[in-house]
């Protein structure tokens, strides 16, 4: 007997298969193609051919209404008002549940990760986008908390949800890879530039990471900065919540050196000197795995 958990990113999709005792049995991660239900449809059948599935879960990044519709996912928007649990259900008869991706990875750390015996923590997850979730008391906040949004700019670059100097803009996976893009365009110099056989524009944030740390200076420059915006924002969340634990996850958190340092030098620098003795800034465990082990798990406790 098993439960699949989905996690619907900007960037990468991954399916799990997981058992009761929320064993990762196997894990699928793919990009995110154009036609995600079809390809959902296919992973899904694949599962089921093969297992006995009782449910299934899924986070996708953005908001997401009760019934399991998305209401609006902005780096997602081929999903934006399709009942997806309804879909799913209607199609393999199976409880199926859909919350917020960054919902899904604060329930996973809670209960499998870091979060495991704090009263009151704040993740964050780094990808394309931005996205957050509050965990205090022994329970979720069950609120949209779309932390990518907080202006740190109030006269900044203009977002795509309307608002100004919003921190998606600076500190996201997207926000580097246009960033750079931009800068070359100018004129820097920047080893990217014969990346993809000289077309830059096909450029991920990881190959800025990586040419980062391989001592492009101007990919370094880049992440950096990206990094102190996110350190804005999170000396923002220090302020508001006090949390005791930051939780950074999504692929961008891979990029430890650089990026989460000048991050967590800023966010100490700036935030409140009394609240941040004691935080604890840290990386998830769960970076590939918390979104679908969270998935079912809200599946499961509903
Ligand atoms: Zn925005």
């Amino acid at each position: 007997m098993y439960y699949i958990g989905i996690d619907i990113g900007g960037t990468n999709t991954k399916i799990g298969l997981v058992s009761k005792d929320y064993q990762l049995i196997t894990l699928c991660k793919f990009p995110t193609p154009n036609d995600i239900i079809n390809a959902l449809f296919d992973e899904i059948k694949g599962l089921f051919n093969e297992n006995y599935i009782v449910g299934i879960g899924i986070g996708v990044a953005g908001l997401v209404g009760e019934d399991g519709t998305v209401i609006e996912s902005p780096n997602i928007p081929t999903l934006n008002k399709i009942p997806l649990a309804s879909l799913i259900t209607e199609k393999f008869a199976v409880k199926t549940r859909v919350d917020n991706d960054a919902t899904a990875a604060t329930i996973a750390e809670a209960n499998f990760g870091e979060g495991k015996g704090t009263n009151r923590f704040i993740l964050l997850t780094l990808g394309t986008g931005i996205g957050g979730g509050f965990y205090i008391d022994g329970k979720i906040l069950n609120i949209p908390m779309e932390a990518g949004h907080m202006s740190i700019d109030y006269q900044g670059k203009l977002c795509s949800c309307g608002n100004n100097g919003c921190l998606e803009m600076y500190a996201s996976g997207r926000a580097i890879r246009d960033t750079l893009i931009e800068k070359i365009e100018e004129g820097a110099i920047s080893q990217a530039k014969s990346l993809y056989e000289g077309n830059f524009y096909k450029i991920k944030s990881e190959d800025v990471y990586r040419l980062a740390l391989e001592g492009d200076n101007l990919s370094r420059q880049v992440i950096k900065e990206a990094g102190k915006a996110l350190g804005v924002g999170m000396a923002n969340i220090i302020n508001i919540f006090s949390p005791e634990k930051i939780i950074l996850t999504g692929g961008l958190s891979n990029a430890k050196n650089i990026y989460l340092e000048a991050a967590i030098n800023e966010a100490k620098k700036r935030a409140l000197k009394g609240l941040t003795e004691n935080i604890k800034i840290i990386r998830s465990q769960l970076i590939d795995s918390g979104g679908v082990l969270g998935a079912v798990f809200l599946l499961r406790n509903q």
